[in-house]
């Protein structure tokens, strides 16, 4: 499963010693090839070269990498990098190896000659940054081994898993608090990308990072825009999604295996090119297919259940498809933030229904978890439903959620490229309530709605229903409306609906009783007549201004964007070569500025962002070569 072998790349010069007490910016031009520290990597960079630990709290994409990287080349003696999973790993290892950088990683998938391997060089004070996961540090030989040698600083990637309140909780991230007694000396860092503000205190706490300061970005994600519809038919809304993008490449997420399966399978029989991934393939099939999305450079659809996704760095992700509710604004986050991570517009969607809700209630009640994290996950669950039935700005609603203020409009958003009409439903409310009301608080939501809107089936008039004053109240509204009117209610907390009574919709008393009595009014929205066969609030079918592999040739000019295409062509037979990512090679990013600024010597090409002296060396020449045939 692992591509074990390290990959014959010429370990170059050995670039560790010049680099160490060097200035962090020439360190990060020389090694990575950006210019300039971004945001808060700076001071981040500095807080930890001087021997300081710090907590970083930035969101995908805005360089937490760097934070930990260029320190840990700068100080002497060896990184210990802590991350959970083995894909994510590789990467980092492959990406900093490509850079010239002595890196390695240690873990329970690999042959024991590369152990011993990585362990004497680790020894020998060869590597400049060791990834390992959390079993191993915890682990009393590595911990003897790690006594023997220099450490430069811990960083642990993904810390929110020590906190059960995040969505991925790991035990043993807990044991990482020892870190802090056994290497006093040794500077600590703790890096996530997805905190509410109950893990971040977590995060401290559990790390013992109590004396640490918080380096806190903006969560935004301002290049991804959310959109988020309600079903209707399903296969139809992703085809009509996924025609925005064509010859980019995407996830689609879904709830269960079979549901993978049977989408990824729909997809190419409409011509789409899609792979399946979940937890019940065989693992050979599994990074298989993983590999050949994160190797693919446009026009590939991964079809996955939630187990596909943490730890992929691939940076031209241009949207992540939902197909069913998340079971948290969080999850969804870090779903939805799988996209765009080159900063280049992406898009995140979803469609979703009732059937989600109550889904999602039933796999909680039924769930292994105690009462308090069931009435947490809850929680959670109705969080992301408010943000779902807003028909405010969905940027602000879930930045809100993540304890930030955003003053809405943010021109990225369904609501605000589309904004909703709404109108005072209170009466509307009502008469749902009371219809939930007078039969008993017993019955699911098809019966209720059969109720209000007076159909006569045989089990209304077997509970006598169409008798009831309610029968028919609300025969001006269809069973569908009445369905968008149930969730916007359900998410405005008046209505519950209850699994252990096979989903019967209950009253949240107190605020059902301030509807009832008008002293809280219900907002609701208007639901725009839709196209026959396509839904939901999209209505930008058309926007099909990109082409491509998405937002990453926005503005170039003809020219350009056939340098462009040349030179992915290139990237993608050295990337081929040596059997790693395209992104690993050079970002879009920096192909996109080589088009446009059209370097002819390799001084020139050297000053492009992401053009670090060590891929100056592999690569330089084999563009610069396509560069001049473009003249
Ligand atoms: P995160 O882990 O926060 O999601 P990464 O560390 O993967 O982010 O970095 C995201 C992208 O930003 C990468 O493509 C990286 O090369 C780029 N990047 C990081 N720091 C800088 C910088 N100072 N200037 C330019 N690009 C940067
Ligand atoms: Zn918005």
């Amino acid at each position: 499963m692992l591509r074990s072998a390290p990959h014959a790349l010429p370990a170059a010069r050995n670039p560790v010693a010049d680099l160490e007490g060097r200035d962090p910016r020439d360190v990060l031009k020389a090694v990575f090839g950006h210019a300039a520290f971004r945001g808060q990597q700076q001071a981040v960079v500095e807080r930890l070269v001087a021997g300081g630990d710090a907590v970083v709290l930035f969101p995908t994409g805005e360089g937490k990498s760097v934070c930990y990287q260029v320190p840990a080349l700068c100080r002497r003696g060896t990184a210990v990098v802590v991350s959970p999973l083995i894909a994510l790993m590789r990467d980092q290892v492959e990406a900093l190896r490509q850079a010239g950088v002595a890196a390695a990683a240690l873990n329970s998938g690999m042959a024991d000659e590369e152990r011993d391997a990585v362990r004497r060089d680790l020894m020998n004070g060869r590597l400049k940054l060791l990834y390992v996961t959390p079993e191993r540090v915890t682990t009393p030989g590595f911990r003897q081994a790690l006594s023997r040698v220099d450490v430069s600083l811990f960083a642990i990637d993904e810390a929110h898993c020590v906190s059960a309140w995040g969505h991925d909780f790991r035990p043993e991230y807990r044991e990482l608090a020892s870190l802090a007694d056994d290497f006093p000396k040794v500077p600590r860092i703790a890096l996530t990308a997805t905190a509410d503000p109950a893990t971040q205190a977590d995060i401290v706490e559990r790390l013992r990072l109590e004396g640490a300061p918080v380096f806190k970005t903006s969560f935004d994600r301002p290049n991804i825009r959310y959109e988020i519809v309600e079903r209707d038919n399903a296969r139809r809304q992703l085809l009509d999604f996924l025609a925005r993008h064509e010859g980019a490449d995407g996830i689609v997420y879904c709830l269960s295996r079979r549901k993978v399966e049977e989408t990824a399978a729909f997809l190419n029989k409409e011509g789409i090119r899609a792979l399946p991934y979940h937890a019940g393939m065989p693992s050979e099939d599994r990074s298989a297919n993983q590999d050949a999305f994160l190797k693919s450079a446009g026009g590939l659809v991964l079809c996955a259940t939630t187990a596909f996704g943490m730890g992929i760095d691939k940076p031209d992700v241009r949207f992540v498809a939902h197909l069913d509710l998340p079971g948290s604004v969080e999850a969804y986050y870090q779903e939805t933030g799988r996209a765009g991570r080159d900063r280049e517009p992406a898009e995140a969607w979803m469609a979703y229904g009732m059937q989600d809700v109550v889904q999602r209630r039933r796999m909680i009640d039924e769930g292994q978890a105690g009462e308090e994290i069931k009435r947490v996950e809850r929680s959670k669950l109705d969080a992301l439903l408010g943000i779902c039935e807003t028909t405010a700005c969905r940027r602000a609603a879930i930045l809100h959620h993540f304890g930030e203020r955003h003053a809405g409009a943010c021109g990225n958003c369904d609501s605000c490229l589309n904004p909703v009409e709404t109108y005072d439903g209170t009466d509307v409310a009502i008469k749902l309530l009371a219809a939930v009301y007078r039969t008993g608080e017993r019955f699911g939501a098809g019966h209720v709605i059969d109720v209000l809107t007076g159909k006569r089936t045989d089990k209304v008039e077997r509970f006598g229903h169409h008798e009831m004053p309610v029968f028919g109240v609300g025969s001006d509204l269809d069973a569908r409306a009445w369905q968008s009117v149930l969730r916007q209610v359900t998410a405005a907390g008046l209505i519950r609906v209850d699994n252990d009574a096979f989903g019967a919709l209950r009253l949240e008393e107190e605020p059902a009783r301030a509807v009832f009595r008008k002293e809280r009014a219900v907002t609701l929205r208007q639901d725009r007549p839709r196209k026959s066969g396509s839904g939901g609030r999209s209505g930008r079918g058309r926007d099909r201004d990109r082409k491509g592999p998405g937002g990453s040739v926005a503005g170039l000019d003809e020219t350009e964007f056939g340098l462009f295409e040349a030179l992915r062509k290139v990237r993608l037979q050295l990337a081929r070569e040596q059997n790693v990512p395209p992104y690993v090679v050079f970002h879009d990013s920096t192909l996109r500025a080589m088009a446009e600024a059209h370097p002819r010597s390799m001084t020139a090409l050297s000053r492009i962002p992401g053009v670090g002296e060590a891929k100056l060396e592999r690569y330089g020449e084999a563009f610069l070569e396509v560069l001049e045939a473009a003249d």
